[in-house]
């Protein structure tokens, strides 16, 4: 008996998610990277049986994307992009049950680096363009295919690069689904799916203090190393205020009309709580945040050194990057210097219009009980880069998880894991999104 496309698509799903994270395409970040030329090139393979013509774009040796446009009826409508990063960040064999790189399939659950952050959607595109083309299915919007190089760094040889040097390859986009959105959580007991419709903006800085070098056992005034470690201290243990966006908002509202629990602005720990394993995700959106991460001082245990420095990574809640920076520059006090190295947009998107009707109604078609609640992504994607073109970026990876899962706590975690019944159910759920385009 042959299967039918629906069918192969089911079975397709999980072979490609396999076959991606056996390619080891590990970012360690400032340039350094592997693998990812062979999954560009397996991934324009998956394209052409789908019936498009893939290119393949090195923003540096190795350092490849992949872009394929499937044309829509209608060419004045705008595009729709559907993208994935094709790396992923580096895992210690030694801390995992597992082969990080074998793709095991234990206990129902696909396992390996990617499993969750993000092969698993990766694999997903691929599935539901390959059902479509066998379906003959047209869309009516022309939708972009991207698989990027360097996320996991901050996408300066991928999709940063890209919207550099191609952005004819984006042309008439108006929007965008990608990664961290349209999984499922347990919100006391309801299976309710989360849409990213937002990121936090990301504020990268190095700050310096400077004082004068000499010797260890000498009477100092103004060690550097003293000034720098009262300016970590006091950006580090700072309280930054709860603070609701439109999304985080909306999404309490929701959350307390789902469990019954009072919205009390003030004090949101109760509702958070009832979000389960997602809770640390989602407080990181209620504030901003400004974490010291890096610290560079001194050669010798008998010389004071001139300089002292630190990283800090502070992400941001839409609008605020100004203020954060202030407040930042405020508690270091007068004798730091603070250099921007890094800075990546917030985004902040309604939870309304066609797409999002769209992918509620594919989730309701595949899970008619299933809640729909918009959310903040505290973290960054490559939306970030497409925000430059005007592109309206959402994260829609669709996922039913079990409820026991932590799946948000397995991002760049050990022992990443993601169920084979989930990716099927991934790809059914993105087919009827696509084919809705
Ligand atoms: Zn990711």
């Amino acid at each position: 008996m042959t299967e039918t496309p629906a069918q192969l698509a089911e079975t397709e799903v999980v072979d490609f998610c396999c076959d991606l994270i056996r390619f080891d395409t590990t970012n360690w970040g400032e340039g350094r990277s592997k693998g990812e030329r062979e999954a560009a090139e397996y991934v324009a393979e998956a394209l052409r049986r789908a019936g498009l013509e893939p290119q393949i774009y090195e923003s540096a040796p190795g350092r490849a994307n992949v872009v394929a446009r499937m044309r829509g009826t209608d060419p004045d409508a705008g595009a729709l992009v559907v993208h994935g990063h094709l790396d992923v960040v580096p895992a210690q064999a030694e801390d995992w049950q597992v082969d990080p790189f074998a793709a095991e399939i234990r206990d129902g659950l696909v396992w390996g680096r990617g499993a969750v952050d993000m092969k698993n959607m990766d694999a997903m595109i691929l599935a539901a363009a390959l059902r479509m083309s066998r379906e003959g299915h047209q869309p009516t919007r022309d939708i972009i295919f991207a698989f990027f190089a360097d996320e996991e760094d901050n996408g300066t040889y991928g999709a940063g690069w890209m919207v550099q040097n191609h952005p004819e390859l984006f042309d008439g986009a108006t929007e965008a689904i990608s990664e961290v959105g349209g999984f499922s959580a347990d919100i006391a007991g309801t299976r309710a799916y989360l849409i990213q419709t937002g990121e936090k903006g990301l504020h990268w800085t190095k700050m310096t203090a400077t004082g004068t070098a000499g010797h260890g056992s000498a009477v100092q005034q103004d060690n550097p190393v003293v000034t720098l470690a009262e300016a970590v201290a006091a950006i580090g243990n700072h309280t930054w205020p709860i603070e609701y966006t439109k999304t985080t908002r909306a999404l309490f509202e929701q959350l307390s009309e789902l469990t019954g629990i009072p919205f009390d602005e003030h004090n949101p720990q109760q509702l958070l709580e009832a979000t389960g394993s997602t809770a640390k995700f989602i407080a990181a959106t209620l504030q901003n945040t400004s974490n010291p991460t890096l610290l560079e001082a001194g050669y010798k245990h008998n010389v004071v050194p001139g300089e002292a420095s630190a990283l800090v990574d502070a992400r941001t809640l839409p609008e605020q990057d100004e203020k954060v920076a202030a407040v930042l520059r405020e508690l270091a006090g007068e004798k730091v210097t603070f250099e921007l190295l890094n800075a990546g947009p917030s985004i902040e998107l309604p939870f309304s219009g066609a797409l999002v009707e769209q992918m509620v109604a594919a989730l309701h078609a595949e899970d008619p009980e299933a809640k729909v609640l918009p959310y903040m992504l505290g973290g960054g994607t490559d939306n970030k880069h497409l925000a430059q073109l005007g592109i309206a970026g959402y994260g829609f990876a669709p996922l039913q998880l079990p409820p026991e899962l932590d799946f948000t706590g397995m991002f760049h975690g050990v022992d990443e894991r993601v169920p084979v019944d989930s990716l099927r159910f991934g790809v059914r759920t993105l087919y009827r999104f696509l084919a809705a385009q």
